[in-house]
């Protein structure tokens, strides 16, 4: 597999090889010599080009391991709710309650300070509690890993005051991962965890489309990302559910879909 580590090492190898050919191989005029500048200039953008696209893609592991899928071919999946607590999560745990359903919600620190009893709601309730950072900020990705590691840390104090254990899953906002990030990651036990559908319900006003687009990407160890806070999520989890186990599937909790442990 491409990684991060792997990229740059061969970024470097290849500046090494073209700066040898060009010292020991061109004599004179050369087309090594000539088109040095261009190279370099190339090289170096398609570097950082792959680099900064593939932060973008956390499924392709480039910059650090994550899960996006369970290993299964079973007709299971797991469904988690980001951004949240908020007060539109107790309605969900309602549905999820009746529907049979267990759910894991990433939440982020500043949420769960100001809806804390929601998350003992979540909790008492036998769902599973991640880690999605402090404050969810639109700069997360330029913090240091200092910074990005204090606001997990933060959190999962957060958490475990709740939960009583310490969260071992952890989601990057907006599905991010870059060098920093991983780095901070590489002081933690975290798994992290995207998804294999993104249902877009932040950004899609049509709710036929969602869950369209969710139906479609449907198949055995899939991991759905729906948020807490969305109309679509507050209207139309039921029939999703339902939906779901009309296909044949079974919601089942993301360790063990994942088969491994959400808390230490
Ligand atoms: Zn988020």
């Amino acid at each position: 597999m491409l990684t991060f580590r792997r990229f740059t090492f061969i970024f470097f190898i290849v500046l090494l090889l073209f700066n040898l050919a060009r010292i020991f191989l061109c004599h004179g005029n050369c087309i090594l010599r000539e088109y040095m500048g261009e190279f370099y200039i190339l090289w170096t953008a398609i570097y950082l080009g792959v680099s900064v696209a593939l932060a973008f893609f956390p499924c392709s592991g480039f910059h650090h391991p994550v899960r996006c899928s369970g290993h299964t071919s079973a007709k299971e999946i797991a469904l988690t709710f980001d951004d949240g607590p908020s007060p539109q999560t107790s309605s969900l745990l309602d549905v999820l309650e009746s529907k049979n359903a267990t759910a894991t919600f990433f939440v982020t620190g500043k949420s769960l300070e100001q809806h804390n009893e929601v998350a003992k709601q979540i909790h008492s309730k036998g769902h599973i509690i991640g880690n999605h950072t402090w404050s969810h900020s639109y700069w997360f990705d330029f913090y240091a890993p200092g910074k990005m590691y204090s606001e997990m840390t933060r959190t999962a104090s957060l958490i475990e005051s709740v939960t009583s254990r310490k969260p071992l899953f952890f989601r990057p906002p907006y599905g991010v991962i870059n060098p920093m990030l991983s780095k901070a990651l590489g002081r933690t036990p975290y798994t992290v965890v995207c998804w294999s559908i993104r249902s877009f319900d932040t950004t899609t006003p049509d709710p036929l489309v969602v869950q369209k687009r969710i139906l479609g990407k449907l198949k055995p160890g899939a991991i759905i990302v729906l948020h807490d806070h969305t109309v679509f999520t507050q209207q139309n989890l039921c029939e999703l559910i339902d939906r779901i186990y009309s296909k044949g599937f079974s919601i089942v909790p993301l360790d063990k879909l994942l088969q491994t442990t959400a808390y230490a």
